[in-house]
């Protein structure tokens, strides 16, 4: 079952939360303050977090901006909880790279749903580390970070290679350029977004020179999408 991560310093309402998830069949471990949020998420390895907003020592938010800082491909999902309605924070807490935000107190069977869409969502980015994702003579493998193009090895750079990680895991979607961007290089980059274009196109070279065989369209207005087609 998947595991809850809450991070919420009011007792009543930790405790709560670990009564009906681990009801629902929930694994749950609740925590009271930001630093051991942060230390679990990175030793426990929990599929969604509940953070609470107003937190002592570091908040809610800063955990966020720490967590998501330190994320390279998985990435946790993060439902934040609040006692204020205040617009601000919920601002805040989004940019800062929260998936969703329930204003407290809050309805319990909400809170399930909400959690569920969540875990849908994230399932579908994560690959089993045995598993290899393939289409045309394309393959690659996450677990040895190597991928092959007509069964000879590509030499790829590190960003190339989580490129194509994440272009392949969401194959038939339409990735925006800030998505990609996100996803790659992190929240925390600050830069030009053309450097996606840039790494589209020396991907490109890399993966598309058997005639005929294209596998990163790029959709107008919105970004690339990851399909192989053959002329
Ligand atoms: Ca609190």
């Amino acid at each position: 079952m998947p595991k809850v991560l809450v991070v919420e310093d009011e007792s009543k309402i930790a405790r709560f939360l670990e009564l009906e998830l681990t009801h629902e069949g929930y694994q749950v471990k609740a925590v009271g303050d930001g630093r051991s949020g942060l230390a679990q998420a990175a030793e426990w390895k929990p599929d969604v977090m509940i953070l609470d907003l107003m937190l002592p020592g570091l908040s809610g938010i800063e955990v966020c901006r720490r967590l998501r800082q330190s994320e390279k491909e998985l990435r946790l999902p993060i439902l934040m909880l609040t006692a204020k309605d205040d617009i601000s924070d919920k601002v805040m807490g989004l940019d800062m790279g929260a998936d969703d935000y329930m204003t407290k107190p809050f309805a319990i069977e909400e809170l399930l749903a909400r959690m569920r869409v969540m875990l849908a969502r994230s399932a579908r980015g994560r690959t089993p580390p045995d598993e290899t994702l393939s289409a045309g003579t394309l393959t690659l493998t996450p677990r040895s970070h190597e991928a092959s193009l007509n069964g000879t090895l590509l030499s790829l750079t590190k960003k190339e290679y989580d490129l194509l990680l994440c272009l392949m895991r969401h194959a038939q979607e339409a990735l925006t350029r800030d998505f990609l961007l996100e996803n790659v290089w992190g929240y925390s980059y600050d830069g030009d977004n053309n450097v996606v274009d840039v790494y589209v196109r020396y991907l490109r070279n890399k993966i598309e020179t058997i005639k005929g065989e294209r596998y990163i369209h790029t959709i107008r207005g919105v970004g690339y999408m990851f399909r192989f087609e053959q002329e």
